[in-house]
């Protein structure tokens, strides 16, 4: 098995990283009135998807 020459340094490692990191994905702007929701989902403050409200 083949093993890395170099050890990474902590710099190498931590940029790496940064790409990485906690957050809620997928969370938009509803285009109908401001809040945020979750993408491909109904919005829970005014019951809109895809300009349409479908909150029955
Ligand atoms: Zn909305």
């Amino acid at each position: 098995m083949a093993v890395p020459v170099r050890r990474t340094s902590k710099t190498k490692k931590r940029q790496r990283r940064t790409h990485k990191k906690l957050s809620i994905p997928g969370m938009v702007e509803c285009p109908e009135c401001g809040e945020m929701k979750r993408t491909h989902r109904v919005c829970s403050s005014c019951g809109s998807y895809k300009g349409q409200d479908v909150k029955a």
